[in-house]
């Protein structure tokens, strides 16, 4: 498989250097040059295969044959080691749970796919790799988790000093080996920025072969469609058309759940669900795209103001907004609405949603579900990893889980960078 820039300017690569890359020269995302239906035997007998075997009919494509059978079978299940449940909530509601692996977020697939394919173009110490990655939160304990001890890369990651939760921070200080964690005196934004002027710094890329980790890699973002394969599997008896409704930052969850349709997956229609970083919710109305900076929400995974993946959905619909409208909807939801849903739901089903879970729900609601539909939304993040907002609305304990209680005493090491020059030393260190 191949896979081209969406900006059009930059020459093809195979799955290793898209992985290795992470963006192409000329800044485009990487998008495969391909997308081949599964065969309908695949779908119609989805109930009988194991999730490795679905997952590794689904992604062989993508991967070609960079890594053999074996051993991508191997990553897989070493990938796929826990539950992806989808759980009943109302008669005709579901949620989709993707918070039983390692850090509880659902982005342990894709960082933990992501990392295995890296050790393994490296297997012979040929591509040594430093994944740079700034973090507002959820993606560096996910990197971090997934990278650790991984052959022939480091993993450098950026966050704002006192703006991630205390778990948050111990997810992904508390590592060591190859793992560094800078603490950033500032905001999210400025470490992104850094991270952005790094990747732009010959002095570095010299010497070092920089990559990122979040959603723009291919090898992040492409292992999110097994998700949707995972709960087709789930909800396929009881023979109702599905709407996924899923919690929306960057847009690469549901991008990857657009690329399960292409592969034949029967799904009636995606709903986008966002807090008020709403640029693709006014796009979808005017036709005009205008990314805006991000405000802070209740649901800060999801606080992204230009979300990068939206141009692949684009691709993925031939650039035809119409096309586009009549399988896709966006809705954008403010705090106080998310936070009644959060009541209802945990009313309704006894179910503590986390507020990105709490959006979904909501997109679901506003889609207006015919008796014919079931709607599944994905709960991307345990409630634990937003305690002090969901114990507050819910006026619940939450029981901390042992992959949290794992690393709440163990001992912080950080590095705290000034500014960009900081940075610099300590990657040529
Ligand atoms: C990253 C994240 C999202 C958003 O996913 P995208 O693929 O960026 O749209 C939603 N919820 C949680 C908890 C996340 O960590």
């Amino acid at each position: 498989m191949q896979y081209y820039s969406l900006n059009n300017n930059a020459p093809k690569v195979a799955f290793s250097e898209a992985v290795i890359k992470g963006l192409a020269p000329d800044r485009g995302l990487y998008f495969p040059e391909h997308i081949a239906p599964l065969p309908e035997s695949f779908f119609s007998t989805i109930e009988n295969l194991d999730n490795v075997e679905i997952a590794y009919q689904a992604i062989q494509q993508f991967v070609g044959d960079e890594i053999p059978e074996k051993e991508l079978r191997e990553i897989l299940a070493d990938v796929l080691s826990f539950d992806f449940p989808v759980v009943d909530i109302e008669d005709n509601i579901g949620t989709l749970e993707l918070f039983h692996g390692p850090t509880m977020a659902f982005k342990d697939v894709g960082a933990r796919f992501m990392a295995r394919c890296l050790g393994y173009f490296n297997r012979n110490n040929q591509n040594h790799v430093t994944v740079l990655v700034a973090t507002s939160g959820d993606t560096g304990g996910a990197v971090a988790k997934g990278f650790l001890g991984v052959k022939g890369v480091d993993v450098v990651i950026l966050y704002p000093t006192g703006k991630v939760s205390d778990i948050q921070e111990k997810q992904l200080t508390t590592l060591g080996q190859n793992i560094t964690a800078l603490e950033v005196d500032g905001v999210f934004d400025d470490c992104q920025d850094m991270v952005k002027t790094a990747f732009l710094d010959s002095d570095i890329t010299k010497y070092k072969q920089l990559t990122s980790a979040n959603s723009i890699n291919v090898a992040r973002w492409l292992p999110q469609l097994f998700y949707f394969l995972f709960a087709y599997k789930q909800v396929k008896s009881k023979k109702k058309d599905i709407v996924f409704s899923v919690p929306s930052g960057n847009f690469g969850n549901i991008c990857a759940g657009i690329v399960a349709k292409k592969l034949g997956m029967p799904v009636k229609h995606f709903v986008a669900s966002t807090n008020i970083n709403d640029t693709v919710v006014r796009y979808l109305q005017t036709s005009e795209y205008h990314p805006k900076p991000s405000k802070a929400t209740i649901s800060n995974a999801m606080d992204v103001g230009n979300p990068s993946n939206f141009i692949r959905i684009q691709r993925l619909f031939d650039n035809n907004i119409s096309d586009l409208k009549n399988h896709f909807s966006a809705y954008s939801f403010t705090d106080e609405q998310t936070k009644i849903a959060m009541k209802e739901i945990f009313k309704i089903a006894k179910y503590v949603a986390d507020p990105h879970g709490a959006v979904g729900y909501l997109g679901l609601k506003q889609q207006e579900l015919s008796s014919n539909e079931y709607g599944i939304f994905l709960e991307t993040a345990h409630p634990v990893k937003f305690l002090d907002v969901v114990e507050e609305t819910l006026e619940t304990n939450v029981v901390i889980p042992s992959q949290i209680k794992e690393v709440i005493n163990k001992e912080k090491k950080s590095i705290v960078i000034k500014d960009y020059k900081t940075l610099k030393e300590y990657l040529l260190r």
